[in-house]
């Protein structure tokens, strides 16, 4: 079933669980994604990058994820990753995404505040949620200490934008896959205790897995992977590939790269879901 962000964080509060939140690098790997989340009977939230949406084509992407849900025993929602362009957001929600994320987190509290609201205001028209994000969540080089979303702007935020879902700062980066981040606990829960909606983590390839299950105890139920799904298909990718021939079929090379991401995504599931 074709949802909203919204709803399937919902669900997921009051079951005190999380929601994986996997990002789509290619159209190929789409039903794939759909497929493992059936498999573990859960709900799962595909997402997609600017990028990735204008080389794929907005409604061409929703037209086929919605197509794939809408038969699928699990609901699944198609979310915009990172747009900091409202111009983006349209396109998306006009294509037919259920949920759009609007980054200001690079603003000021004021001007954050202020294109969130316009994000919240035209994601409503369509019926769609919407994500936003107060703080740091670290990008390129890794830094040791990142500043951790301050607890009271956030609540500040999210009653004045009136958004879904929010992404905060506590430490972890985004592409970080070879050493592991070591999150504050203890900046979520002071965030948490200002914050009833629910927060998201980003930069979940670089968490360890033994800090999960605290981050969804303390209200993160979106919990976004994209780099290891990626690492996973381009390293059997690499395998499959050296040893190919020019005619074989481009289809059997790529099933085994699918199925290492497959892997990676109900690792992820396994996760979250406990
Ligand atoms: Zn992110």
């Amino acid at each position: 079933m074709y949802t909203t962000m919204h709803h399937m964080l919902k669900m997921a509060k009051k079951e005190r669980k999380g929601v994986g939140a996997f990002n789509i690098h290619a159209l190929e790997v789409v039903p794939v994604m759909i497929r493992a989340a059936e498999e573990l009977n859960a709900p799962v939230v595909l997402q997609a990058s600017v990028s990735t949406a204008k080389y794929i084509g907005f409604d061409l992407l929703a037209a086929i994820v919605k197509n794939i849900a809408d038969k699928a025993s699990v609901e699944v929602a198609l979310h915009l990753d990172h747009a900091k362009e409202l111009k983006d957001i349209q396109d998306a929600l006009e294509g037919g995404f259920s949920s759009v994320m609007i980054d200001g987190s690079y603003l000021s509290l004021d001007d954050n505040i202020s294109i969130t609201c316009k994000a919240v205001e035209l994601a409503k028209r369509y019926g769609a949620s919407v994500e936003a994000e107060l703080g740091i969540v670290g990008r390129g080089k890794v830094i040791n200490k990142y500043p951790y979303t301050n607890p009271k702007d956030a609540k500040i935020f999210v009653d004045k934008t009136g958004v879904d879902a929010l992404a905060v700062g506590i430490g972890t980066h985004h592409g970080q896959y070879q050493a592991k981040t070591d999150i504050s606990l203890s900046a979520l829960s002071d965030i948490h205790a200002q914050v009833g909606i629910p927060l998201v983590l980003h930069g979940g390839t670089g968490v360890k897995e033994e800090d999960l299950a605290d981050c969804i105890s303390l209200g993160m139920h979106k919990l976004n992977f994209g780099t290891e799904l990626n690492v996973s298909w381009v390293r059997k990718a690499k395998e499959i590939f050296n040893d190919a021939m020019p005619d074989d079929s481009i289809r059997e090379l790529l099933i085994p790269c699918n199925e290492a991401m497959k892997r990676t995504i109900q690792n992820k599931i396994g996760l979250v879901r406990k």
